[in-house]
């Protein structure tokens, strides 16, 4: 396995294998899990080399939000990836990929506006941004990404079609601990009582699911029923939001696949879950 940490070293490397073998990214922030496992080894069954990126992107991170504290075990990441088969790990510094006069930033207008994008200023820009840059750099034939993060799949697969970049986007189911925490990395800074609280989101989420399959069809009862389910764990509710599961526009009812998008605090961690709630047709 490379673990190359230059961008013109990378994408030299990218441009030798260009067109003669196909290669799959999974971008991550790292600190590994097994979600991340999960994109990995989708990823080998959808082409020949696997590359891992690894880099806690500044531009996504607003003012106040957890840039400095966001864990990077990097020794521990780079020994996952070599257990996984991986080819080629990129984990570049913040200077690498940023000059210090940098001045060009990519924004997606639609889809990056409501859910996460409404409190997290800036954020998408920075996503979209990063995840360009690193297409650029590492020329892969598919991309993989997680429906953890569904927003963030929709507006990259918004700016692949915009932008024409020649490249596949898979998205990979979510990765839940036993007891149905959705996994994350931020799920590391959590005490043992903030753990046990988060819980209400995967059970907030499954319960509407149930409910759907029960026959509820209001988007408004859903959303409340898990806003009050989460402040009763002590969870400070961001959102709790029926979307169209294409667009990300609000819906009144659930009468077509529909996003159930939740983010919420649990202490100072920002956890977000989501599930697709599929009506039953009539
Ligand atoms: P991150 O390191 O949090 O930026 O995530 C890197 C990639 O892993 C993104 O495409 C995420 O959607 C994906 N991912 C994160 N957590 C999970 C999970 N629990 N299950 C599946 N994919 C995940």
């Amino acid at each position: 396995m490379r673990v190359i940490h230059d961008v013109d070293t990378m994408q030299g490397l990218a441009r030798t294998r260009y067109g003669q073998v196909s290669t799959a990214l999974v971008p991550t922030m790292g600190a590994l899990h097994e979600g991340h496992l999960s994109l990995i080894r989708l990823a080998h069954d959808r082409a020949e080399q696997v590359d891992v990126t690894i880099f806690v992107n500044p531009t996504q991170f607003g003012p106040g939000e957890d840039l400095e504290q966001y864990p990077r075990p990097l020794e521990d990441d780079l020994a996952a990836c070599r257990r996984e088969g991986v080819t080629t790990v990129f984990c570049p510094q913040a200077g690498q990929m940023y000059a210090g006069d940098h001045s060009t930033l990519i924004a997606e207008s639609v889809v990056s506006e409501g859910l996460c994008g409404r409190f997290r200023a800036g954020h998408f820009d920075g996503v979209v941004t990063v995840v360009a840059k690193l297409f650029n750099i590492m020329l892969p034939t598919v991309a993989v990404f997680g429906q953890k993060d569904y927003q963030q799949v929709c507006v990259i697969q918004r700016m692949v079609r915009d932008l024409a970049f020649p490249v596949e986007i898979v998205v990979a189911p979510i990765v839940r601990e036993a007891d149905g925490l959705a996994m994350s990395s931020r799920n590391r800074t959590l005490g043992a009582d903030e753990r046990a609280r988060a819980l209400a989101l995967s059970q907030g989420l499954m319960q509407a699911r149930a409910d759907v399959a029960g026959g509820e069809r209001d988007a408004r009862r859903l959303e409340q029923a898990l806003s009050r389910a989460l402040g009763k764990a002590g969870l400070q509710v961001q959102y709790a939001a029926c979307v169209d599961a294409d667009t990300l526009a609000p819906v009144r009812a659930v009468v077509r696949p529909t996003l159930f998008a939740v983010a919420a605090l649990v202490g100072q961690t920002r956890l977000i879950d989501n599930v697709i709630l599929q009506p039953r047709v009539e």
